[in-house]
């Protein structure tokens, strides 16, 4: 299945969650077993390129993909969570967002030092949540030098944000 035949599965709901904005619903492309299984693919074939040692995907869906390349790619996957969820001592950042500030938390035992540590997200808006994703990551001891999305939005400009911080993003749709 090509990356357009992908794109069309992509579900677009208008003002949704909030009035003016044009919502990228992921959950019509996953339950299309074909187009998931090949979004998967092409999604691992980059993270084979960009030399990776282990996934990690930020809560909720960034789960839905990155645990499906690590597990094609019989590599672990690490879960990047929200605040409260992880069972051990965590390690965590805050971040701002649009209207507000969030915070996401890892396990620290859950990175070998050095680890090439490839992130995964279902798309990627202004970079804040995958900026955030990286700092705690290296933070943690990975090496993070790439991130892939199923979509990136290029006018909100989140990969230029990634790419300042030495990240190279890529995507299998704009
Ligand atoms: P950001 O931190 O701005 O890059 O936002 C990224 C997160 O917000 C992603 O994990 C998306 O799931 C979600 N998100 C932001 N904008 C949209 C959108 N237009 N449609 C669907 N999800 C979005």
């Amino acid at each position: 299945m090509t990356k357009d035949e992908i794109k069309a599965l992509v579900r677009t709901v208008p003002d949704f969650p909030a009035k003016g904005i044009l919502f990228r619903d992921v959950t019509t492309l996953i339950r299309h077993g074909e187009g998931f299984a090949a979004c998967i693919a092409h999604l691992a074939q980059l993270a084979e390129a960009a030399g990776a040692d282990a996934i990690a995907g930020m809560e909720a869906r960034g789960f839905i993909f990155g645990a499906a390349v690590a597990a094609q790619m019989r590599l672990g996957f690490v879960p990047v969570r929200k605040p409260g969820k992880l069972p051990v001592r965590t390690v965590g950042i805050d971040y701002a967002l649009e209207y507000g500030r969030d915070r996401l938390e890892i396990d620290p035992g859950a990175i070998t030092n050095g680890a090439r540590v490839v992130i995964v997200d279902d798309l990627i808006a202004t970079g804040g949540t995958a900026l955030a994703a990286t700092e705690l990551l290296r933070g943690a001891g990975a090496r993070v030098d790439h991130a892939l999305f199923v979509i990136d939005l290029p006018d909100l400009h989140g990969a230029e944000r990634l790419r300042s911080a030495g990240v190279t993003v890529e995507a299998l749709m704009d």
